[in-house]
């Protein structure tokens, strides 16, 4: 079995859109509606003669609003029983949300590396909006773009150097 990388972050941010780029096809559904992902959806990935699987958990079907605590906290326990690294995916367009500090609190004790990444970064002129995310404690994010591709070969790196 290969090394598990973990998509996590509350709704919306992304995870499905960025999980897409990395596999280079669109497998995971992507949904404006918050909270959209059918099941848990798997693939592997080769880079640089190393292979790692790479997991999108967020949302079972359309979530209800008042459950989206519930959703991250599911998809941090699959985490902790998979994972050999997480991805912290926040939005950088909506800075730090309540429900993304909840979910860096608790990725911060679960004891596995966690690379931050700041979605939605489409322009250079959203790099300004960096600032309200370091709150989160996790330091830079690595700034990526799931739409334009932005960011993917250092996101791939970043994962490579902390498996
Ligand atoms: P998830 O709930 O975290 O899996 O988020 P999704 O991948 O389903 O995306 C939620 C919404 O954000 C969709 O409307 C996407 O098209 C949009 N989105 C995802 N990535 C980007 C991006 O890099 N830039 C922009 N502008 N929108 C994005
Ligand atoms: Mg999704």
């Amino acid at each position: 079995a290969f090394p598990i990388v973990v998509i996590v972050g509350r709704p919306n941010v992304g995870k499905s859109s960025l999980f897409n780029m990395l596999a280079g096809r669109r497998i995971s559904i992507v949904d404006p509606t918050a909270g959209v992902t059918r099941d848990r959806i798997s693939t592997i990935l080769e880079a640089e003669g190393r292979h790692f699987e790479l997991i999108d958990t967020g949302g079972m079907g359309i979530l209800d609003v008042d459950n989206l605590t519930e959703d991250v906290e599911r998809q941090i326990r699959v985490a902790i029983e998979m994972a050999a690294v997480v991805l912290f995916v926040v939005d950088i367009r909506e800075g730090a949300a309540p429900l993304d500090q909840v979910v860096a609190e608790r990725l911060r004790v679960i004891g596995k590396p966690v690379i931050f990444v700041a979605n939605k970064a489409d322009e250079m002129t959203h790099d300004t909006a960096v600032s309200d995310l370091f709150r989160l404690g996790y330091g830079e994010p690595v700034m990526v773009s799931a739409n334009s591709k932005r960011g993917k070969d250092e996101l791939v790196f970043k994962i490579l150097d902390a498996l």
